[in-house]
């Protein structure tokens, strides 16, 4: 280990070379350290004072590597609202996986660190707005209990880079529990490479699921734990209103981690199809489609790892089969543990259904705001408060009484549930815009700082109201773009 608590190994490197290709960052001309995450970098065992300024910015653009450092561009393919593409890193450069003083093992990759053989006609650049914008939602995820990679820090490039306008150019230090997608099966299962696949599911097992490695067929039941991972992860966006934007086979991690933070957002007013990227059209990724979509990009999985499953091809297409369609159960189960929670309950079952839908109709029938809505729920003056005097609502609300009276101490811990289950603070889509307009286009980070404390403790009420406030309708409908 270096002085300053790097301990980098590469373990994704030693894998077939199909899929990687040794690549360094290009060199940027002014690098500048815009935010760094000083809590993390102590979790990973790095040494935040020798970490920050001014060695700080030249390693998180990559203008300086750390010790022990050996760069590389991930390949992966992916389908791409529903189409198969090759890609891999085009703009990403993993430095190596840290090992932690825990002994976790932690990629560590520099996003918009310049050109890759990936990066087909792009630049291998990003610019600062999203690099913070993935900063402040990565962060705001983790702190709401939902898994996620992690942003270590964001540096500007004193460049600039072109999207429409100039923008400026900056780096983001993303920390994850490891890269692998389901696309970078689809990519090794599409050069039809079978000692590479087994080495590739080797690895995802050794480093996600080495409890499986015990089993007796353990690549059905890798296949399996992605899919509950995948499950218990989409119900628990569903539960805070998150809309993923871009839920293509390249950005969801067989870790189970959220990866690829880009035209994401949050619900405000209940809505099942909000859609806030504007390049997808046709609502693909809606809120409400995320765990059909899932599944999909699960097929996807299963239809890569065929090889694997079964020596016969018709007994590994009916193992994957069985895998994928045990998906909806899975999620339904996560999605009742989830919603119940946040209505109070210890234990919902499928009898509870009607009451969540009831409250989800009610919300949608009246634009009721996702996250207020459940929060109000356990304030003792709940039916005093617009837009609850409102006649379904008394009768919704008089049943969900009567549920949680069923329950052992009935209301007062339930209340203790729904506090810790009902986000006080989500990333509000106009706080997010209005803090990245400012770090943006004025250099001042203020308001993403606020945002970003208030964010670290989404469970408690935050001082200043205007974090909890829906936006004015002049907010309203919100999008999000893709130029990221
Ligand atoms: P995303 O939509 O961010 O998941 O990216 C899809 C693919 O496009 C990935 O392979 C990225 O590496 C690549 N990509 C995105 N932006 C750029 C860029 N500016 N330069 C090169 N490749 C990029
Ligand atoms: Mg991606």
């Amino acid at each position: 280990m270096s002085a300053n608590g790097w301990n980098l190994e590469h373990s994704y490197a030693q894998l077939p070379p199909l899929l990687h290709e040794p690549c360094e960052p290009t060199e940027v001309k002014e690098p500048r350290l815009a935010i760094f995450n000083e809590k993390l970098a102590s979790e990973l065992g790095l040494d935040p004072a020798e970490l920050s300024q001014p060695f700080a910015a030249p390693l998180f653009t990559g203008n300086r590597l750390p010790p022990g450092a050996f760069p590389i561009a991930q390949a992966y393919a992916g389908h791409q609202y529903g189409h198969f593409t090759t890609l891999g890193d085009g703009r990403a450069i993993l430095l190596g996986e840290q090992i932690t003083p825990s002994s976790e093992r932690f990629d560590i990759q520099l996003k918009g660190a310049g050109p890759t053989p990936f990066s087909r006609r792009g630049d291998g650049r990003a610019a600062l707005g999203p690099m913070l914008r993935e900063y402040l939602i990565s962060e705001a995820m983790h702190a709401l209990g939902i898994p996620t990679t992690r942003s270590l820090a964001v540096a500007t490039t004193g460049e600039h880079v072109f999207r429409q306008e100039l923008l400026p150019g900056a780096v983001l230090t993303r920390v994850a529990a490891s890269h692998i997608r389901v696309g970078t099966f689809e990519c090794i299962s599409a050069r039809k490479d079978a000692g590479a696949l087994r080495a590739l599911a080797d690895y995802t097992l050794q480093r996600h699921y080495p409890d499986l490695l015990e089993e007796k067929e353990p690549y059905p039941a890798l296949l399996y734990a992605v899919v509950e991972r995948q499950a218990a992860l989409v119900a628990r966006w569903i539960g805070v209103g998150f809309v993923h934007g871009v839920m293509n086979t390249d950005n969801m991690a067989i870790s189970g981690e959220t990866i690829d933070y880009g035209p994401c957002a949050f619900v405000d007013a209940y809505d099942p199809e909000t859609v806030f990227s504007s390049i997808d059209r046709y609502g693909r990724y809606a809120f409400s489609h995320q765990p059909r979509i899932a599944q999909w990009n699960l097929a996807c999985l299963a239809e890569a790892m065929l090889g694997l499953l079964h020596e016969k091809p018709e007994k590994a297409f009916e193992l994957a089969k069985e895998a994928v369609e045990a998906f909806p159960a899975r999620y339904q189960q996560h999605w009742l543990a989830v919603m119940g929670a946040k209505l109070g309950l210890s234990k919902a079952t499928e009898e509870d259904q009607p009451l969540i839908d009831g409250l989800l109709d009610w919300m949608h029938r009246n634009h009721a705001d996702f996250t207020n809505t459940f929060r109000l729920l356990s304030s003792e003056n709940a039916l005093m408060q617009a837009p609850f005097e409102d006649c379904d609502f008394v009768t919704w609300h008089a049943a969900w009484l009567q549920r949680l009276g069923d329950q052992a101490n009935g209301t007062a811990e339930a209340v203790k549930r729904m506090c810790s289950s009902n986000p006080a603070v989500i990333p509000r889509n106009h706080l997010v815009e209005a803090a990245l307009d400012a770090a943006s286009n004025n250099g001042d980070l203020t308001l993403f700082h606020r945002l970003l404390r208030v964010l670290a403790m989404p469970y408690d009420e935050p001082q200043d109201a205007a974090f909890i406030e829906p936006p004015t309708a002049t907010a309203i409908p919100y999008e999000t773009f893709c130029g990221t």
